[in-house]
């Protein structure tokens, strides 16, 4: 029988959290093992150019810098496995995962580093189109379009949030809502409301980001009067929320209403001894890479005093 591999600390996820938790775990001699998940590298994969991460002055491509955090954590002895994690069982002081392979690990601490991912709207072109003027991340992408007409799409907080963000460098902002009012907060459609440079298209759908190398504009329909019109945008924002990746643990530790893993205020333990939790797992109001780095050195620290106090190292 294959024995069953028993080690110190589990990251699960390799984006800036699970990379930053295996830096600091690391060189804290917890010999951890990083599962990268399915998207090895975390949603900065699928990012061009970072230019607000701090330490980078002329910026950054977003795989250059993933693969900068997996070359520092290794450094320190990290392994990182290019595997999924597919079942977990946090019943016991030691901690069961299961590798998509099948393989066991027991883990005495678990950092869970998994993410969240950007919903998007399903269109062919808004897939083909992204990173050419298509993004689900203003904070990220909006200086590379000031003085240009961009549209965002959603009615939340996250669209309200994008565009009075996006007002600020560019001419116009269009809004999509579908439709004939916003699920944002009143505070935040009070500010879109306020914004004179943007424009909400109320029960509004985009049928297609139009556009062969880059963004030249949308194609939309009022869902009420199906009349089809084109708007001249050269971005395109998609922000109708985000799914943190979670359902791994939905069985084991306590979710908020969407899905993300509820920590105790100002640490990263979960309600499980020995399991801590990170980056956009975790959090739907920041979602930066810096705060996610940040986190995931928290939930490292926390580890380390976990294992110290119960004696395990
Ligand atoms: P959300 O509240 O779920 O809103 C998603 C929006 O996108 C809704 O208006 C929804 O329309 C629309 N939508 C969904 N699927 C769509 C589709 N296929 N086509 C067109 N529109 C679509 O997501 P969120 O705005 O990302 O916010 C998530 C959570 O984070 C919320 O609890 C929010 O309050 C919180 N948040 C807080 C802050 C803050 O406090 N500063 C900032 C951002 C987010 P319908 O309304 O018709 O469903």
């Amino acid at each position: 029988m294959e024995e069953i591999e028993h080690i110190r600390c589990l990251i699960i996820g390799s984006g800036p959290a699970g990379y930053t938790a295996a830096i600091y775990a690391a060189r804290a001699g917890l010999d951890p093992v990083v599962y990268t998940g399915q998207e090895p590298g975390g949603q900065l994969m699928i990012t061009t150019d970072v230019e607000n991460y701090p330490g980078y002055p002329d910026g950054v491509q977003g795989p250059e810098m993933m693969e900068d955090f997996r070359k520092q954590a290794e450094r320190f002895g990290t392994q990182v496995r290019m595997e999924l994690i597919s079942k977990v069982d946090l019943t016991g002081p030691v901690h069961k995962a299961w590798a998509e392979s099948g393989a066991e690990i027991q883990a005495d601490s678990i950092i869970i580093a998994t993410g969240a991912s950007a919903k998007w709207l399903g269109l062919e072109s808004e897939q083909r189109l992204q990173n050419k003027g298509v993004s689900a991340c203003a904070v990220c992408d909006g200086f590379f379009f000031r003085g240009q007409e961009v549209a965002v799409v959603g009615g939340g907080d996250t669209a309200a949030e994008e565009a009075t963000y996006l007002a600020k460098m560019c001419p116009t902002v269009h809004v999509l809502v579908r439709r004939d009012e916003m699920r944002a907060s009143k505070i935040m459609q009070q500010r879109v409301e306020k914004t004179e440079n943007i424009k909400v298209h109320w029960n509004t759908e985009a049928i297609e980001v139009l556009g062969d190398a880059e963004v030249t504009g949308v194609q939309v329909i009022n869902n009420k009067t199906n009349e089809k019109s084109n708007l001249p945008v050269t971005g395109f924002f998609v922000a109708i929320g985000h799914k943190p990746n979670t359902d791994l643990f939905k069985d084991w530790l306590e979710l908020d209403e969407t899905g993300y893993i509820i920590s105790i205020a100002g640490t990263s333990k979960t309600k499980v001894k020995g399991v801590f939790v990170s980056g956009d797992a975790q959090d739907k109001v920041y979602r930066q890479a810096v705060t996610a780095a940040g986190t995931g050195c928290m939930a490292a620290l926390d580890a380390e005093r976990y294992l110290t106090e119960e004696g395990i190292i």
